[in-house]
């Protein structure tokens, strides 16, 4: 992994290797800063004198997953730096309706002669879905923190799927449209958004995942190659179509689909939109890149289908060639910082158990990373992971798969570093 390196004062320099690290630490020119990820601080340089160079900071917004990736312009060429995915909370509308459920409930039993109050709250413009807002913050949290720790100067984004002006007007386009290669990624990312990425003939039920680009009138009956005469098929459908027009193949209605523009709300991502604006606030210049372009970009680098190699080759300033891609993958999973409820409900909404306990004992909060030293019974040993507090001293130890150590006293730990919400992680790259 990349080691972060900051300055005497705190301010980002440029990154190292954990080699070089060690050796720094070694001769006591460096002193860590955090466990994870890892980070130093140089006690005798100042970013004044140092030499940098432009890292840029890529991002790939998805539902579940955020691709992250840090590229550095060197001498030699590009390289990337550092890999991440940012795992997202998917419980937030259940658990939202869930409590909305509960509540209602309560309100039948409890208030039931009470005149009902509805459609008392005003939202503000541009509001977004809790859970949508949610991960609008989570990859700005992650963008200010790898500007702390990395001298970022620019960012990219995915922010469309297709281009859709190049789908309208290709000639006033650049060389790549003119060659026609991007232009034929856009119009594949636009026909699938338009006909939901599914078979138009048989709606996916013959199980062929294999979807091609498909003239509706063929081109041996002089269809033409515009967005109008295409749609999306299973290979299976569309040999069997063969030479037939749509309408000579039974499907007389996707002709009249294919030539109605697609409505702006099927692809103006409204999360992806206020991301694009929040990111100004960073003040460095914003590239936006489209769907089409990062996957030719990663089909052409040969590249998996992972969320950090596509966030690797969003936009135009991707090399033609990397000179270096990192073998472990950074996983940052959003945690929080515990939950607001002061007691658990049963099904019924009423309360079940003990009110909530203090969220701190003997100085440990859950999720702090701690060492345990235990000397004797049956987790006699070093561990090392996420601690889980418990009221009665004797503290869970969790590593990335579950438990390692139950019922560990408090009194063989010490904290390594404070929970801040995320949980850091490591992977092999695909
Ligand atoms: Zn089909």
């Amino acid at each position: 992994m990349t080691v972060f390196v900051l300055d005497k004062r705190g301010r980002a320099l440029m990154p190292c290797t954990e080699k070089r690290a060690r050796l720094l630490l070694e001769r006591s020119r460096a002193r860590v800063v955090r466990v994870a990820p890892f980070t130093i601080r140089l006690v005798d340089r100042l970013l004044e004198d140092s030499e940098l160079q432009l890292m840029r900071l890529k991002l790939d917004p998805g539902s579940k997953v955020t691709g992250v990736a840090v590229t550095l312009n060197g001498q030699q060429g590009t390289k990337a730096v550092l890999l991440a995915d940012i795992v997202h909370r998917t419980e937030i509308k259940s658990k939202l309706d869930a409590r909305r459920a509960l509540r209602r409930g309560r309100r039948q039993r409890k208030t039931r002669y009470r005149k009902p109050r509805f459609l008392n709250r005003r939202r503000t413009e541009g509001w977004l879905a809790p859970s949508l807002e949610d991960r609008v913050n989570q990859v700005m949290n992650t963008t200010w923190r790898m500007m702390h720790w990395l001298p970022i100067q620019a960012v990219s984004m995915e922010l469309v799927r297709f281009d859709t002006q190049a789908l309208d007007n290709p000639e006033i386009q650049g060389v790549e449209y003119q060659q026609g290669e991007l232009l034929g990624y856009e119009v594949r990312e636009y026909l699938l958004t338009k006909f939901g990425r599914t078979c138009v003939y048989c709606k996916g039920k013959r199980g062929d995942v294999h979807l091609e680009v498909e003239h509706i009138i063929p081109r041996s009956r002089g269809g033409s190659n515009r967005v109008s005469n295409l749609t999306i098929a299973c290979h299976t459908c569309n040999q069997e179509k063969g030479n037939l027009t749509a309408e000579e193949y039974g499907y007389p209605e996707i002709g009249a689909k294919a030539k109605a523009p697609l409505k702006d709300a099927a692809f103006v991502n409204a999360t992806r939109w206020r991301l694009y604006h929040r990111l100004q606030e960073t003040r460095q210049p914003v590239e936006c890149g489209t769907g089409g372009r990062t996957k030719m970009q990663r089909t052409q680098h040969e590249l998996p289908k992972e969320h950090y190699y596509d966030a690797l080759c969003v936009g135009a300033s991707t090399p033609s060639a990397f000179i270096g891609i990192p073998k472990m993958v950074l996983t940052l999973t959003v945690k929080g910082r515990g939950s607001r409820r002061m007691v658990l409900c049963d099904r019924y909404g009423f309360p079940r158990g003990k009110a909530k306990a203090a969220k701190r004992i003997h100085g440990f909060q859950t999720g702090d990373r701690v060492r345990a030293d235990v000397p004797t019974g049956k987790y006699a040993g070093t561990w090392c992971g996420r601690v889980s507090i418990r009221a009665n001293d004797y503290f869970d130890i969790k590593g990335p798969d579950g438990v390692m150590a139950q019922g560990v006293s408090w009194k063989h730990m010490r904290v390594l570093q404070r929970a801040d919400g995320w949980h850091y992680g490591t992977k092999p790259t695909a």
